[in-house]
């Protein structure tokens, strides 16, 4: 496949929700672009809703380990196929709040403000919405910030679920629609609402996952070249240093060298870190694009807490759960002097999933305890630190050195939602949180900024240290908010190729050359 084919005009490396976004953006283009991905497309198949498969068996995790702080090993939540994270997620699609983008103060500290506000990345948050098939409704939430409706209705809660936001409202909260990317959901040839979603692939392509609605599609498009099992080892740049000219790519474990124009860099945000410290070089000698310090730094992931709630007489019927959001303590107020985080209700759990975090219960005791539960997921942001940081060891091995903070905001959040349940007339609300080993939500590992001494990529997420380098996955945040990253990663990853479009692929020089 690689043979004879050496220069591209945009290599763009990963296809999750930054690099799949890019690489249909750019489709139809004069751009002749590849993208490149470690893993495969992801076979539709039984164990894509077995719980066992995914949970136990871990089918469709990398048989990869990275190192914490103190050098132990952990399995990290990633997936390297075509869609990345997206194929995986719970495709609950936010954005950010408006003043996420101001400086937030914090329990732990100051939550930085962004290079760019709400306004100037509205534009492409509708875009990404309609591209994600999001369904939502401003209506009921505090938070939510200045916008047109959303694209698509909210997915109704299911009868159990709404007699519990009843009585959640009976408490004074504002339970809200989630906002969610699914695909005719309820209706024929779409999502069928099944309990097999968040964490799960879906096995009838129903999600909005950036392989479904990106990658596909751009496929069609005869500029785009996508490789798979195609690994990006390094950024080669040129003398002077202020160009990548080449990616070493490991292809099926052959080496190949592709020159390209373009770099966009969108392999989420540990694995494009580690790259940009392995692509070392005379001219850049702590790392590519490293001229801060900043490479690696600022490691954010959020703090989460998986929740059931539990009423030993009472069976939920609900298959599709993940429907209902609530930011009544995204800010300061209600009691409290600083942001909590934001709750939202989750998949259901399944036996298998119980299973996988406490082995020694036995498979019936697990079934029958989540058959009378409500799960929920509780979120909190934790604050950039520069000693948060992403390492490349002389073996080559990731390591992760990552302590949490801003803890107690979180734990606090934790309490409210075991009070609100109990209110609402649950017995117990158990938790359980996967702490370090959690990165599903990882960021900020490059951040973008203004100022080439506090920041790694400009507003428009070009490198600043090398022009045509830019990167798209969720390393630029300077904050993680509490609210799931991918919609803002899709809107800045959009935003950042119109700019290419205009700014740069200026073709025919190109071809000249
Ligand atoms: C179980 C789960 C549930 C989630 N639920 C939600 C949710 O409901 N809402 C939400 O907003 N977010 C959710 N997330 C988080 C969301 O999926 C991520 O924030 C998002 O996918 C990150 O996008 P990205 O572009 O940074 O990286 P990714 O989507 O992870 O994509 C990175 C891609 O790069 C590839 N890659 C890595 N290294 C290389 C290399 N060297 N060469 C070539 N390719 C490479 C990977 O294989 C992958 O395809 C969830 C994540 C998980 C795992
Ligand atoms: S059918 Fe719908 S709910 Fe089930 S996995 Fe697919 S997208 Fe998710």
């Amino acid at each position: 496949m690689a043979e004879g084919v050496q220069h591209f005009d945009v290599v763009v490396i990963g296809s999750g929700a930054g690099g799949g976004t890019v690489a249909h953006a750019l489709a139809g283009t004069e751009a002749r672009v590849l993208l490149l991905e470690r893993g495969q497309m992801l076979p539709q198949e039984a164990e894509n809703w077995d719980p066992a498969a995914v949970w136990q068996q871990q089918r469709y995790r990398p048989d990869e380990t990275w190192l914490d702080r103190s050098g132990r090993e952990f399995r990290p939540f990633v997936h390297y196929v075509v869609g990345g994270n997206t194929k995986f997620w719970g495709a609950v699609l936010y954005r950010l709040r408006a003043d996420d983008f101001d400086p937030v103060e914090h329990a732990d500290g100051v939550s930085p403000g962004w290079p760019i506000d709400y306004a100037t990345l509205a534009p492409w948050y509708d875009r990404a919405e309609a591209l994600y098939q999001v369904h939502g409704d401003p209506q009921d939430d505090p938070t939510e910030p200045d916008r047109g409706p959303y694209p698509y209705p909210p997915v109704q809660h299911e009868a159990r679920i709404g007699r519990l936001v009843g009585r959640l409202r009976e408490q004074g909260l504002h339970p809200s629609y989630l906002p969610l990317g699914l695909r005719d959901p309820g209706l024929p040839g779409g999502c069928i609402l099944c309990s097999t979603c968040n964490s799960f692939p879906c096995r009838i392509r129903a999600k909005s996952d950036s392989d479904t609605m990106c990658v596909e599609p751009a496929l069609e498009a005869d500029n785009l070249t996508l490789w798979t099992g195609a690994r990006a080892e390094r950024l080669v740049t040129g003398a002077d240093g202020r160009r990548v000219e080449a990616v070493d790519v490991d292809l099926g474990g052959e080496r190949v060298r592709v020159h390209a124009s373009t770099v966009v860099l969108a392999a989420g945000a540990v694995n494009s870190a580690a790259l940009l410290l392995r692509s070392a070089s005379d001219r850049h000698p702590d790392g590519l694009g490293n001229s801060s310090g900043l490479v690696g730094r600022n490691y954010m992931a959020h703090l989460s807490t998986m929740m059931e709630a539990f009423h030993p007489w009472e069976v939920n019927p609900t298959v599709f759960q993940k429907t209902v959001g609530i930011n009544d303590f995204y800010r300061a107020g209600n009691g409290y002097d600083y942001p909590l985080g934001q709750i939202q209700s989750q998949g259901r759990a399944h036996g298998a999933i119980v299973q996988a975090v406490m082995p020694a219960l036995p498979r019936w005791a697990s079934n029958a305890w989540v058959a009378r539960g409500v799960d929920w997921l509780a979120l909190s942001e934790d604050l950039p630190r520069p000693s948060n940081r992403v390492l490349v060891q002389a073996d080559g091995r990731i390591r992760v050195d990552y302590t949490p903070n801003n803890l107690r905001p979180h734990r606090m959040l934790v309490g409210e939602v075991a009070r609100m349940m109990r209110r609402a007339g649950f017995w117990t609300v158990v938790r359980h949180s996967f702490k370090v080993q959690n990165t599903t939500h990882q960021c900020g590992t490059l951040v973008f900024g203004h100022d080439p001494g506090t920041s790694v990529l400009d507003p428009f997420c070009r490198s600043h240290d090398v022009e045509n380098l830019f990167v798209v996955d969720a390393s630029f945040f300077p904050s993680s908010a509490a609210v799931n990253p991918g919609l803002t990663i899709i809107a800045q990853a959009l935003r950042v190729a119109d700019h290419l479009k205009t700014n740069d692929l200026d073709l025919s020089a190109e071809r000249a050359r």
